[in-house]
């Protein structure tokens, strides 16, 4: 029986704490690389527009969006589209 909800969702192997290991740890320390211009950038140095119900980081070098974060009635919502690699 699962113990916990990876568990229940990913079934417990290995890979579900390499995914969880990236939610798990500060943002602010991360870095990002900008699919579009290949720019690697501290998050924590990115400037984040937004309200309590969005948050958009888009890339200092070119402009393009890096991360969306929204807050919905059936839960939150992160996108990445922009971003080709997370570094933590
Ligand atoms: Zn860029």
């Amino acid at each position: 029986m699962a113990n916990n909800f990876a568990d229940l969702v990913l079934g417990g192997d290995q890979g579900t704490w390499l995914l969880q290991e990236p939610f798990a740890f500060d943002i602010a320390l991360m870095r990002i690389r900008c699919a579009a211009c290949n720019t690697v950038s501290s998050l924590g140095s990115l400037a984040v527009d937004g309200t309590t119900l969005e948050a958009l980081v888009k890339c200092s070098d070119c402009g393009s969006d890096l991360l969306r974060a929204a807050r919905t009635q059936n839960g939150c919502v992160l996108e990445m589209q922009g971003a080709r690699q997370l570094f933590y």
